[in-house]
């Protein structure tokens, strides 16, 4: 069985799976307040644990990289725990861990995204590692990889329901090390919810506004936790697991012909 985890290969093993045309996944994530019931380490947990099981069930084709952890943060910085990375600086340090990949010539980088804030910045580095080198390095945020299969068992409301540390979210924590979830600790808050303002990871507002978190929640928890459930959890693992390795092998058969200078 072929090695999955990008860190744990030696640099000639490094250079053959480049050889192989492996795509390198990288979950992006943040260290981050969620409620009083989930730990502060929600997003890489959930971004991390998608990757490892894609990369488990295909190591011919995938390769995990170790996660970013920290990422764009200002507006939680009101909850103990939470740390930010200013924007320029994250988008260009996500750049760099890109790029490095596609010099060392690997053909596909798959930003793996847990945390909803990275994603417009990660959507820069992700093309300007494109432009800018030889691979494809595309974005995905991995729970709009389960937006199918989520509309056959949510219970929250939508919207709102399965914002920040709800019904989504507490129940891959479940899924993965329940002893960590505080579940009587857990509280429905929907925050503010109007026609054009609105959060939920299954899709946001077409206004986009954030402001502190805190003038908007008393503990940080954004829809309903309580209905988080380990069967759910396991549910959006494996189908966003799943789904990776589609949109992998979906971008290595993108019908694009070759750059054409036109001047
Ligand atoms: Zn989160």
């Amino acid at each position: 069985m072929a090695e999955w985890r990008y860190a744990k290969l030696t640099w000639p093993e490094v250079r053959q799976a480049a050889r192989e045309q492996k795509a390198v996944l990288l979950p992006v994530a943040a260290i981050e307040q969620h409620g009083p019931h989930l730990p502060i380490d929600t997003d890489n947990v959930a971004a991390l644990a998608v990757c490892e099981r894609a990369a488990q069930a295909a190591p011919s084709k995938l390769l995990c990289a170790p996660p970013i952890h920290y990422g764009f943060n200002e507006h939680n910085m009101d909850f103990p725990g939470t740390i930010s990375v200013q924007a320029q600086h994250f988008i260009d340090y996500c750049y760099d861990v890109a790029v490095s990949f596609a010099r060392h010539r690997f053909p596909i980088i798959l930003f793996v995204n847990g945390h909803a804030s990275n994603d417009p910045l990660l959507q820069v580095s992700a093309r300007l590692a494109t432009l800018h080198s030889d691979a494809a390095c595309a974005l995905v945020s991995y729970w709009d990889l389960a937006k199918d299969d989520v509309e056959q068992w949510r219970e929250s409301e939508y919207p709102g329901g399965m914002d920040h540390a709800g019904e989504f979210e507490t129940s891959i924590y479940l899924a993965l090390d329940p002893a960590r979830v505080q579940m009587d600790k857990a509280q429905a808050d929907y925050r503010v919810r109007t026609k054009w303002h609105y959060r939920d990871l299954m899709g946001g507002s077409p206004v986009k506004y954030v402001d502190h978190l805190s003038k908007m929640s008393a503990d940080g928890t954004g829809g309903d936790p309580t209905l988080g459930a380990a069967w759910k959890g396991e549910r959006i693992l494996e189908t966003v697991s799943r789904a990776i390795l589609e949109v992998v092998d979906d971008l290595r058969e993108l019908p694009y012909g070759p750059r054409v200078d036109h001047h």
